[in-house]
């Protein structure tokens, strides 16, 4: 099966780009931060599946199934949380989008690896820029005093990746 299925390639954009265009998918689905992805995904085409065994062997959290520009799986595993798999989704997006779409090749394409390959990062680019959109992120920081259980609830991502986007825009 796999052999019918293209890698995602890297775009190379540079991650202020990347940004812009994830900015440009925010307003273009009137997205704030914390909403259901649900509503997204099905207003692309996309699904989503929960599966504990199919994919765990290649990928930590979830996959992505590309079958044409209107139709795509997004599998996550069955043992993560709920925050961690917004993360995930928004990462699968980031492949459908800056690695699909943006490709303009239109062959069925599957990404189910993770790591430091530069399809991947770019992917996580776009994901902590949808979640955690940099002004409303510094904004947010400044009102909580940079607590990361309360950017956490507001922006529905781990306390982790929040503290990754804090560390990333340099705020103490
Ligand atoms: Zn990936």
């Amino acid at each position: 099966m796999s052999e019918q299925y293209r890698e995602p390639e890297p775009c190379y954009l540079p991650r202020s780009e990347i940004n812009k265009f994830s900015k440009a998918v925010i307003k273009h689905f009137n997205y704030n931060p914390g909403d259901d992805l649900l509503p997204i995904v099905q207003a692309l085409g996309g699904c989503i599946i929960y599966d504990d065994l199919w994919e765990l062997k290649e990928s930590d959290s979830g996959s992505v199934v590309i079958e044409n520009p209107t139709e795509f799986r997004i599998i996550l595993a069955n043992h993560t949380s709920r925050l961690r798999d917004r993360f995930t989704i928004c990462h699968e997006l980031g492949h459908y989008f800056l690695h699909y779409l943006l490709s303009k090749e239109r062959t069925p394409m599957r990404a189910a690896r993770y790591g430091q390959s530069r399809a991947e990062t770019e992917a996580n680019w776009f994901a902590a820029s949808f979640l955690m959109p940099e002004e409303e992120f510094r904004d947010y920081y400044n009102t909580v005093n940079g607590d990361l259980l309360l950017l956490s609830e507001n922006f529905q991502v781990s306390q982790q990746a929040a503290a990754v986007m804090a560390r990333h825009l340099g705020l103490p």
